[in-house]
């Protein structure tokens, strides 16, 4: 008889996102007052930009061609060198220099950061922020290295509180070393953006103790401010202790395009092993690469008019931001984040459970969002607010939402 892995029937099985769809639907089916507006998704909705579906036609087009065609990419890395040289640019600009061979290409930063765990063992001590990405902590918990679930918390995991005390950004925890450290900023859920000086104790903690930082930095596009570092590698120490993460999914609207990358540096060892060559070996054995025709939809995304139409979309979502932000505050909310990301982090009123103020805004606003307890414990207290809806329906939802308060 074939055995399973356990580990995936102590999964609490996905638990947010079908219990919003399964309110949404009950409250739907008593014909709602008004139309509902959606400000809970974590998608982009703005089209792709002109210069990415035109290189996007004309590669296709070149794959019809004999001459022209393309197979398996048996590049370094999977990426074809006019990618690798466009992300290298990007990364130059912020002051930072990424060899060729430490940029992975791949079709995602959902299957990377989860997908980074084989080339850990699974004894390794695995810290996550608490409100998180539920990605890290369920594909840790997949390979056993979360231990059991309580109905709360993982028994193995390290979580790190992210709370408006500490700016939501975690303090180094007191008690047990983690050996593996994700850390996401600009930050989903809670739209926070780390300093380079909060980052930089991370990355002294890490070196001090032979920790490695997995950083997600799939919102960096976002950032607005001056001085918020775009990358973990801006950060002196780093190539010694992090890996990247990033996606063309929310920079240029890739959620359904599908291209990302992941930056391993060479100078990134552990008990004597390059990581950059154990995730190449992975990759190789596991991944075949991403088309040559999303490649060339990545290109220009980064291409000087590519990177003005992405940017177009970004300032749209972040004035929706700015919308949510100021309207909501106005009605007495506090108000966290959307400054640099698409996200809002907003206080209940009275402290009153996630829960109940997602339904009292279901219900008597007809807005869908997200309970933050949904994200981890640190959660509860909060909602998320998403900024990628339509600029016309978020002024409507922040009219609504402001009404019934
Ligand atoms: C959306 C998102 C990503 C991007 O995932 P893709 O697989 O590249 O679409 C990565 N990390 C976080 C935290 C996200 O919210």
């Amino acid at each position: 008889m074939a055995h399973i892995n356990q580990n995936f029937l102590k999964l609490p099985g996905g638990y947010l996102f079908p219990e919003i769809g399964r309110r949404v639907r009950a409250f739907s089916a008593q014909n709602p007052p008004m139309p509902l507006i959606r400000l809970g998704i974590g998608d982009v909705t703005q089209p792709l930009a002109p210069a990415v579906v035109d290189a996007m036609v004309k590669a296709s087009k070149e794959m019809g061609v004999k001459e022209t065609f393309r197979g398996y990419c048996e590049e370094t890395c999977y990426a074809y060198d006019f990618l690798r040289f466009a992300i290298q640019d990007a990364y130059r600009e912020r002051g930072v220099a990424i060899a060729d061979d430490e940029i992975f290409v791949s079709d995602g930063a959902k299957s990377d950061c989860g997908n980074i765990g084989d080339i850990f063992s699974a004894d390794n001590v695995v810290a996550v922020c608490d409100p998180v990405y539920p990605v890290y902590v369920d594909t840790n918990a997949m390979a056993g290295r979360a231990g059991d679930h309580d109905g709360e918390k993982w028994d193995s995991l390290i979580y790190l509180p992210c709370t408006a005390e500490n700016g939501f950004f975690p303090d180094l925890p007191t008690n047990k070393v983690p050996d593996l450290i994700y850390i996401c900023s600009p930050n989903n859920p809670t739209g926070t953006a780390a300093t380079k000086e909060q980052l930089k104790v991370w990355v002294d903690y890490a070196n001090a103790h032979g920790s490695i930082i997995l950083f997600d930095s799939a919102y960096e596009a976002f950032i607005s401010e001056e001085g918020v570092p775009h990358s973990i590698f801006e950060v002196e120490g780093a190539k010694t202790c992090a890996i990247e993460f990033r996606s063309f999914s929310k920079s240029a609207g890739f959620t359904g395009t599908r291209c990302a990358y992941t930056v391993i540096p060479k100078a990134l060892e552990r008990e004597g092993a390059s990581l950059n060559a154990l995730w190449n070996r992975r990759q190789g054995t596991k991944f075949n690469g991403v088309p040559y025709v999303i490649q060339r939809a990545a290109e220009a995304a980064l291409s000087p008019e590519g990177r003005v139409q992405t940017k177009a979309a970004i300032n749209y979502y972040l004035n929706n931001a700015k919308v949510i932000r100021e309207g909501l505050t106005a009605a007495g909310l506090t108000v966290y984040g959307g400054v640099n990301a698409p996200y809002l982090w907003v206080k209940t009123p009275d402290s009153i459970p996630s829960w109940d103020f997602f339904d009292l805004l279901l219900k008597k606003a007809c807005v869908v969002t997200t309970p933050g307890a949904g994200f981890g414990p640190s959660g509860e207290g909060y909602i998320r607010v998403t900024a990628f809806g339509d600029a016309e329906a978020t002024k409507e939802a922040v009219r609504r939402i402001a009404s019934i308060l």
